[in-house]
């Protein structure tokens, strides 16, 4: 078994899997520090090829980025799966890997975000991408862990006119009223609320206002659209260190010719770029990205969505200012966001839209989720009992609901492994088969003589 399959790995654990390696196999692999984070922590890339088969740089070569979200830390598993599974001398593939290292290079981003990581093993689900604050005045609304448990969960409190209510039959479990609750002298109903402090609270605002801090995955060149327009998104395209140094990073490197961007969650997977028709891209283009993304979700099956008409929140308004977009349109090289872990796929649900699961829960998905989640886990994995709590400014709530972090977000570690396998199994084929080589899903880059 190995390591990233059994434990998330926090910033230290991470350095020290880094180390080990590095000590391990030093012919094959390498990191170094790209540059600092906004709060000073480095950040990682990691180069694995065979060093004695030419620089990295003379080999064409494939890049992974991950976390770039802080919450999202699936993805360095996923980043350190590849690096594992490569290295590792005892598996069946093991000459394939040593063959495919001979000829080319894999450049892995295993924490785009180490401030963001930080904040989310301290407590989770607190932040976008960073614990920086915000500059702008509707933020009047800070998550934090006010319980100290070490998981932001939720806040609710009674209020005739409150949007959600208990599920007949299910302790605790809320879902949306419905438009025919109309029994308005009950207080069976309730607001809920990430857990939270409000900055200059009045006594009478209780809304929540965006509160999930600055998106790196908004502060790429191409189609950025300032903080006002696109929030989270900052003043200033590549405005924070971390941004700016992994586009460095990567610009540098010129035989980077394919790259995946590791997220979660929604078990997806997202064409790009969202921000140019499709019939405007060369047909190669086209057709490279096309076949990456059906490869991908057929395996896994994910499935597949493109950025441009599809994975949108609001209609015709496509993501700006997204990292695989701009290496794409920027930089020429072909990739995709790969949206680990689905617990609505396990749990048998249906959706019309894809953006439709990071909604609010019907009853019936509801449900459905619950019934995966009592035969699967612990109730303490996924659910917080609501607990009475004395709120400094709203006085007495409950804390509790969904704990959503190793449920929601990143899959409870005992479906780790299986997940991050699958994608790296597909990753692999798509690399080539270590007598072809150079083939990402037919894009032809001879390694220079
Ligand atoms: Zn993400």
């Amino acid at each position: 078994m190995y390591q990233s399959c059994e434990k998330y790995l926090n910033n230290e654990e991470l350095l020290q899997f880094l180390k080990s390696y590095k000590e391990q196999h030093g012919r094959y692999f390498d990191f170094e520090s790209i540059g600092k984070s906004s709060l000073g922590e480095d950040i990682y890339l990691i180069t694995l090829t065979d060093k004695e088969c030419k620089h990295h740089s003379e080999k064409p070569a494939f890049w992974i980025d991950a976390n770039i979200h802080a919450s999202e830390v699936t993805g360095t598993q996923g980043a350190l799966f590849f690096v594992e599974r490569f290295l590792d001398v005892k598996h069946e593939q093991a000459s394939v890997h040593k063959e495919l290292m001979k000829k080319m290079t894999y450049y892995i981003l295993p924490r785009f975000s180490p401030d963001g990581a930080r904040a989310f093993f301290k407590e989770a689900n607190s932040y976008r991408s960073t614990p920086l604050a915000v500059k702008y005045d509707y933020c009047d609304f800070k998550r934090q862990d006010i319980d100290g448990d070490g998981e932001i969960t939720l806040m609710r409190w009674p209020d005739k006119s409150g949007p959600f209510k208990e599920l007949p039959g299910h302790r605790g479990i809320l879902v949306p009223r419905e438009a025919t609750d109309f029994s308005m002298d009950s207080d069976i109903y309730y607001q809920v609320v990430p857990e939270s402090v409000w900055n200059n609270y009045d006594g009478f605002k209780k809304t929540k206002n965006y509160d999930f801090g600055y998106d790196f995955n908004r502060q790429s060149p191409s189609f950025f659209s300032p903080e006002g327009l696109q929030k989270g998104a900052g003043a200033l395209p590549l405005e924070f260190s971390e941004i700016r140094a992994v586009a460095e990073a990567i610009r540098a490197r010129k035989n980077v010719f394919a790259a995946n961007s590791y997220h979660t969650y929604g078990g997806f997977v997202i064409m790009t770029p969202a921000n140019v028709e499709e019939n405007k891209l060369a047909l190669e283009d086209r057709l490279r990205i096309k076949k990456m993304g059906e490869t991908l979700s057929e395996k896994t099956n994910y499935s597949l969505h493109s950025g441009a008409d599809d994975f949108i929140y609001i209609p015709g308004q496509p993501l700006p200012g997204t990292f695989d977009e701009w290496y794409y349109l920027h930089l020429g090289i072909v990739g995709l966001t790969i949206e680990f872990w689905d617990v609505w796929g396990k749990a048998g649900m249906t959706w019309e839209r894809a953006v439709e699961k990071y909604e609010t829960l019907s009853e019936k998905n509801m449900l459905k989720l619950l019934t995966w989640a009592k035969e699967n886990l612990k109730r303490e994995q996924y659910f917080k009992e609501w607990t009475s709590f004395e709120h400094p400014q709203l006085g007495k709530i409950e804390i509790g609901g969904f704990k959503t972090a190793f449920f929601m977000t990143n899959p409870p570690v005992k479906y780790l492994g299986e997940e991050i396998e699958k994608v790296f199994n597909i990753l692999e084929k798509l690399s080539g088969d270590g007598k072809s080589v150079n083939t990402y899903v037919g894009i032809s880059v001879c390694p220079r003589p």
